[in-house]
């Protein structure tokens, strides 16, 4: 069985690009094209050349790269139908439950909306190993946290975290930004005695401090430590001051909420 070769680099302050590539079909996808130059340098240093670019969103430090990259090599650009007329050089619109044919492999389209409208998360199955899965959530779910609602309702948000959550708990997420140490110390703010979270915290410290990225995470340490992921934990809804009868995506709502202005 064949595997993905994956590649993360850093763009911009702290975002990340990511390549992938199929080696039995000598395909590569570039997910979003974050910036231009540390794409090309990526593709360049790896001697591959990009024949697909999977975008999350049309946020300009996700699609910097659109343009230039496609000109110079005739890749196709996949985008949310949503946001067909906001994401440059788009070849292919694509919606909820699409499969696109990737190499040997297929990349699962779940829309997922709220850091925008046309917000898309890929799944790819098997792309390390059987039973191995990988997941690009761009500017959705962080590893500890959540986007920004620009575009979306907390319960839209919500539910796209309901749709992230349901993927098989092995699945390794990709993240747009590092914003993980930033996340946590907000997790540890609404949830201070989470062991796993203390755990996953000396971990991406000791990572931080030798440059290293957090990401890629499995969905397991998210469910585990990310609070977005656990508004059903009595531990957060006492902080928060809400009470066992308090819908999910309220207490989404409120944990969304501070936030913004921790
Ligand atoms: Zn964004």
């Amino acid at each position: 069985m064949a595997a993905l070769e994956i590649l993360q680099f850093p763009c911009w302050d702290d975002n990340y690009g990511v390549l992938i590539h199929d080696p039995k079909a000598g395909v590569t996808a570039s997910i979003d094209a974050p910036e231009e130059s540390a794409v090309r340098e990526a593709l360049e240093g790896a001697g591959l050349k990009l024949s697909h670019i999977f975008t999350t969103h049309h946020h300009h430090d996700h699609v910097e790269g659109h343009g230039g990259l496609k000109r110079e090599t005739g890749c196709k650009i996949y985008g949310s139908a949503q946001d067909a007329s906001r994401i440059p050089g788009i070849d292919v619109e694509i919606e909820d439950g699409d499969r696109i044919a990737f190499g040997s492999f297929e990349v699962q389209v779940l829309e997922t909306p709220g850091h925008t409208r046309g917000a898309v998360t890929y799944y790819i199955a098997d792309a390390i190993a059987p039973g191995q899965g990988i997941a690009f959530t761009g500017d959705t779910m962080f590893s500890a946290g959540c986007g920004r609602l620009f575009e979306g309702t907390p319960a839209q948000m919500w539910r796209s975290f309901e749709k992230i959550a349901a993927l098989p708990p092995s699945t390794l997420i990709y993240c747009g930004h590092e914003y993980t140490q930033a996340n946590i110390r907000f997790a540890l703010a609404v949830e201070p005695g989470n062991e796993a979270l203390l755990k996953r915290k000396a971990e991406v410290d000791a990572l931080r401090a030798q440059g290293k990225p957090t990401l890629p995470v499995p969905l397991a340490t998210e469910l585990e430590t990310n609070p977005f992921l656990r508004v059903n934990s009595p531990a957060i809804r006492e902080s928060l001051g809400l009470g066992a009868d308090t819908p999910p995506e309220k207490v989404f709502e409120e944990l969304r909420r501070r936030k913004d202005t921790f």
